[in-house]
């Protein structure tokens, strides 16, 4: 079944993304955001709209993104508080990147209300370590639309250049080679823990990201329809 209605009705369906850095979270997030018509919050590309625009958010967070670090989690706590009670909310949304840390599972469990919610899934995306190093070193972005690419897997018709809006596409700084080093030991210390975390309190789903993306996505739509 495609369309959504059937997770729309009775109460907002809320799916979170857990998983490394590169393991095709937002891919996975983005296509099930377009079949399911839920509205896909992705706090890295807020992060980085927030900064592309020079908000006081963006002066804050730029920095410490070009670490590899995470952002404090007041800040994001707030962020997804303020994004979540939007209109475009209220049947449910796709957490793309959030929570990271178990206060923002904590936080996010007091803006949404508990997993007891038979709506509330969390599907954990784990993909072995080398290949999360193929995807993250040849991964190109689009600065001003945010598409995302792969130099190999998933080049754009024209190299170097957006599909969607021709801009020149880039390396995202911390996908350089000394930076997600950082990003994924912040992901094994601060982020992993919330497996345990859900594990025991939600429809949790663990998926073999090291497959195509097609084949990744039919399982998780498999799981959802399942689930109904
Ligand atoms: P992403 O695009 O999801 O890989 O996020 C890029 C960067 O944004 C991360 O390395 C963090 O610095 C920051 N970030 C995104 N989401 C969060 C979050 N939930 N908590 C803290 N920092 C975050």
């Amino acid at each position: 079944m495609v369309g959504g209605s059937a997770f729309a009705a009775g109460g907002p369906t809320r799916i979170i993304f857990l998983g490394s850095p590169g393991a095709g979270k937002g891919t996975q997030a983005g296509r099930l955001s377009a079949e399911r018509k839920l509205v896909r919050i992705s706090t890295g590309d807020m992060l980085r709209q927030a900064i592309a625009e020079g908000t006081p958010l963006g002066q804050q967070a730029a920095p410490i993104m070009d670490r590899g670090k995470l952002v404090p989690d007041d800040l994001l706590i707030a962020m997804i508080r303020e994004r979540v009670s939007r209109e475009d909310c209220q049947n449910g949304y796709i957490l793309d990147g959030f929570p990271r840390t178990l206060p923002q599972a904590h936080g996010l469990e007091n803006i949404a209300g508990r997993e007891a919610d038979d709506r509330f899934f969390v599907f954990n995306v784990e993909v072995p370590h080398a290949e999360l190093m193929r995807r993250l070193s040849g991964r190109r972005w689009c600065p001003k639309c945010q598409s995302t690419y792969h130099v190999d897997s998933n080049p754009p018709a024209k190299a170097g250049v957006c599909d969607r809006c021709s801009t020149k596409l880039v390396q995202r700084e911390d996908d350089k080679e000394s930076v997600v080093a950082k990003r994924l030991q912040e992901y094994e210390e601060r982020t992993k823990p919330l497996i345990q975390y859900y594990m025991h309190h939600a429809r949790f789903h663990s998926i073999d990201g090291f497959r195509p993306a097609d084949v990744v996505f039919r399982e998780l739509v498999g799981y959802l329809e399942g689930q109904r």
